[in-house]
């Protein structure tokens, strides 16, 4: 059984597609095991995105992951970080497959609704930054 991270991101709660998202992955089968709104700094943002704060397209990623709150939701199931991913779909919603969630409900590279943590590294790391160990149950 693994952990993931998994956040709605600002475009998911101002489109009111926060229940649709949570919905999609408990549906599933995920265990919901954490779960808070909260507003991302430009500190944790830089944290979380540490692999991308080099690349061109960081400041936008930060312009955007910043401007508005987000839903951090820690799920628990077997191989939860890639049925999530598989869940989640390609990063650019134009491309990502029907049935998945960016395929179905974006069309932009960057307002993509959804991160899912990567790796069982990746996913430690995010639950660190995100939740506190008495946030998790
Ligand atoms: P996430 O890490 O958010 O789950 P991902 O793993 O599919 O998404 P990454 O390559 O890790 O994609 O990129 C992180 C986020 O940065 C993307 O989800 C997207 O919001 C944004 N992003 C990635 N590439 C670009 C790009 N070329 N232009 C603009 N934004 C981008
Ligand atoms: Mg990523």
């Amino acid at each position: 059984v693994e952990r993931t991270l998994l956040l709605v991101k600002p475009d998911g709660v101002q489109r009111r597609l926060v229940g649709t998202i949570l919905s999609r992955f408990e549906s599933k089968g995920l265990k919901i095991v954490g779960l808070k709104m909260l507003n991302v700094t430009p500190e944790l943002a830089r944290k979380h995105y540490e692999e991308h704060v080099e690349k061109p397209f960081y400041p936008l990623l930060e312009e955007f992951i910043t401007a508005s709150p987000v839903v951090a939701i820690a799920a628990e199931g077997v191989d939860a970080i890639s049925v999530a991913r598989t869940m989640m779909g390609s990063t650019n919603g134009r491309e990502a497959a029907p049935g998945t969630i960016r395929g179905d409900l974006s069309q932009s590279r960057q307002m993509n609704l959804v991160h899912g943590s990567d790796s069982p590294e990746a996913a430690k790391r995010e639950l660190d930054i995100y939740f506190s160990a008495a946030e998790l149950l």
